[in-house]
Formats: C-alpha cells, structure tokens, sequence
C-alpha cells in the first residue's frame, strides 16, 4: 500500500524526523482555517494524489495568506494528474529552501537487500539526474541485519558527497527515516527533496512511504490508512472474505484453487479468446485449497458482480479437497446465490474423486453450468460463451 503525502508526513513526526506542519484540507475553506491555524507566513498548498511529479503539474502552489491558499486550493482540488483525481490537499508550512536533496531507502529483490540512494541534488530533476549523471545519485547497500546505523549513514553521506556543515545532521535524518522503514515494515521511503533551510535545518519536504501488505497483521493501525473511497468494491469484497483476488479488464471470470493454477487459467482462457472474438479473462481469483460451499460462493459472488463477465470458468483440481467436495460446493454456492447467479459456468474438474464430482455436477444439471473435461475444452467454451453473450 502506497501512503499519501500527508500520511507519511504524520508516520515521519511520529518517528521523529524532522517535518514541517501539515494539515489535510477537502474543501477551500477547510485550506483556509488550515493556513491560519499554521499561521506561517507562506503556507505551500499541495495536491495529495498517489503519484510523483504534483510539482510539474501545478499541483504545489504558495500562498501568503489564508485567504490565498484558499484559493490554491480551489484551484488544485478537482485538477486531475496523471489520471488522479484530486480529492485533497495538504496545507503546509513554507519552507526557505536553501538547497534540495534526495533521499530513498528501498527493498531491492535483486540483489536480496536494501538500497539507500542519496544525492545532494535533489528536487523535481531527479529522474533526469538518474539518467544524465547517475554518479551524482549515491547507491549505498543496506545490509538488512543491520540497517542504516551511524556507520552506515555516515557512508552514505560520504559516497553522496554532502557538504561537512550539513553531514553530521544529514546522517541523523537518514537513520530516523530507516527507523521510519523498519519500524513500519515498509518497502519504501523516499523524501525529495530533503531539504536545508535558510537557518541551516535539514527537514524532510515530501514523503513517499510504501507499507508491506505482508506484514498488515503486526500494525493494527495501517489498516486506516487504506483510501477506502479509491478501493475497488469487489476487490474490498473480495479481501472481506479472505479470497485472493485482482480484477482485470476481460469479460471471462476464472476461479481456480491455488496460484499456479490460476496463472495457467488466465494464460489458457487468453489463448482461448483469441478464437472468439479477442475475449480475455476478467480477473484473477485463488479459492486456495478448500474450496467449501461457502468459498465457492463468496468467489461466484464477488466475479458476478463485475458487470464486465459474461461467463465464469471455474477450473478446479482437487487434491486435499476431493473433487466431489468442490462439486457439492459449486452446486449449494448456486443454491446460495439463487436468481443473483446469472451468467453461463464453466466447470472442469481434475484430481482426487473426479468421477464422483462430475457425477455430482451432472446429476444437478443446473441449467448455468457446462461441464468440460478438459483445462483447453474448458476455456474455449467459456470464451465462446462470452463472446456469444
Ligand atoms: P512532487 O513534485 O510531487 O515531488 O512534490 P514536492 O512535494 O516534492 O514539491 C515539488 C517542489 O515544490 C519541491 O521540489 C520544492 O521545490 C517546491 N516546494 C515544496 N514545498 C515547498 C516549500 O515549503 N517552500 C518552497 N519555497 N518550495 C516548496
Ligand atoms: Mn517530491
């Protein structure tokens, strides 16, 4: 899960790296009260989308009054960047920046490790730096035994370059912010710019913040920083009731139990479209290994949902649970959802009691659902149910 600007700046205060005030405002009259309960002299009015780049899109405005960052936030409130709409702002105190540097501190699966990057010339070229002068940009290995301590901070303030009058400062900003990364489980920290003020500060202008969904069960809290409104509502449904699912574009739902099987599904059923009319699958859905009733149900469930699917192809091996267990599944899931089952199924069966589950299917012979006997056979009849509806 990605934070907004605003989340990550409340997570970087409560470990202690330096910020300045910030307050999230939804209407210009909520920018207003906010810029004069900060009561600085400029205020900075800044666009909170999940997306870099608000500074070149207009979305991070000044303003020197409250009522001119009402009017910042008039303007920027409902602005659209990069296909994100703005719902909200944050209003934050003005910062006099002296100079702009990047900080990120990132999992890097590649290499097994972290990796801190720094430079002294951060700011809104960074990407641009990357490319041109990648030398500019430090890359610093994190063991993640260790972290970033006070050696490895001090290397990465060294192989970065940064001037001694902001070294020492600058090597304690970045341990809090790896404290911030290892405390909240998180897969990425990136500031830019990290800045210094006139008066000499080195305070943390921006934040991106990435948690790891994996480790939700020791943080209690992050589960409020979901942007519940941005949630897909089957996807919210589907995580509801535990199911692994991720939709996609196509029109032919798939159901299958355990990961690889699904993956195959989905490459089968996208083969399979070619011959009917370019159909391809709707989304991706684990049921995972027992495959009751009540799963099967809540997966049909959430896949019928999706306006998108015209026909459903549940492709399940049975292994711990036994084919005639899914088969008694599939048909009460049908009983479950009554007339709100509406579109064709197909259904292939393999593994452990497979007779005995087909028989199960066809003796019910509800008129929704087409056996198949085959992963390939299965797949084209859903395609060309599909394309047919
Ligand atoms: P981004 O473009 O999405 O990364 O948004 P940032 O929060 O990084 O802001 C973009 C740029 O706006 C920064 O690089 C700064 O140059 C400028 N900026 C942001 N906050 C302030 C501030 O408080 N004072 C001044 N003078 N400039 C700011
Ligand atoms: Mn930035």
């Amino acid at each position: 899960m990605d934070l907004f600007e605003y989340q990550a700046r409340d997570m970087f205060e409560k470990h202690g790296v330096p910020v300045l005030g910030g307050i999230v405002a939804t209407t210009p009259e909520e920018a207003r009260a906010a810029a004069e309960k900060l009561g600085s002299a400029v205020v900075v009015v800044k666009a909170q989308v999940k997306t870099g780049g608000r500074g070149k899109a207009g979305g991070v405005k000044l303003a020197r009054s409250p009522q001119e960052a009402a009017d910042r936030a008039a303007e920027i409130l409902g602005m659209d960047i990069k296909g994100h709409t703005v719902h909200r702002v944050m209003i934050a105190q003005g910062a006099d920046i002296a100079e702009e540097y990047y900080f990120s501190v990132l999992l890097d699966r590649a290499n097994r490790s972290y990796l801190a990057m720094a430079s002294k010339e951060g700011g809104m070229e960074i990407e641009q730096l990357a490319v041109e002068r990648p030398e500019a940009l430090a890359r610093v290995p994190v063991d993640p035994t260790v972290g970033i301590d006070a050696a490895k901070a001090a290397e990465i303030v060294a192989t970065a370059g940064f001037d001694a009058d902001v070294a020492d400062q600058v090597a304690d900003v970045l341990q809090k912010l790896w404290g911030v990364y290892q405390a909240e489980d998180a897969t990425l920290v990136e500031v830019n710019p990290l800045v210094k003020t006139g008066d000499g500060r080195i305070v943390a202008l921006d934040g991106k913040v990435s948690l790891d969904a994996n480790a939700d069960f020791r943080h209690a809290d992050h589960a409020e920083l979901e942007d519940k409104a941005a949630a897909d509502p089957l996807e919210a449904k589907a995580k509801e009731n535990d199911l692994n699912y991720v939709k996609l574009d196509g029109s032919v739902g798939v159901i299958g139990n355990g990961a690889g099987l699904v993956m195959s599904t989905l490459d089968v059923v996208a083969l399979a479209g070619e011959k009917h009319g370019d159909v391809t699958p709707a989304n991706f859905l684990d049921i995972g290994g027992g495959a009751s009733a009540e799963v099967m149900a809540a997966g049909l469930d959430v896949i019928l949902g999706d306006p998108q699917v015209k026909s459903v192809f549940v492709n399940v091996f049975g292994g711990i649970t036994a084919c005639d267990a899914v088969a008694n599944g599939i048909v009460a899931a049908l009983g479950i959802l009554g007339d709100e089952a509406t579109k064709p199924l197909v259904v292939r069966l393999d593994g452990n009691n497979v007779e005995e589950g087909r028989r199960i299917l066809a003796e019910a012979a509800h008129p929704l659902v087409t056996l198949a006997d085959t992963m390939d056979g299965g797949a084209d009849k859903a395609a060309e149910l599909a394309n047919a509806s």
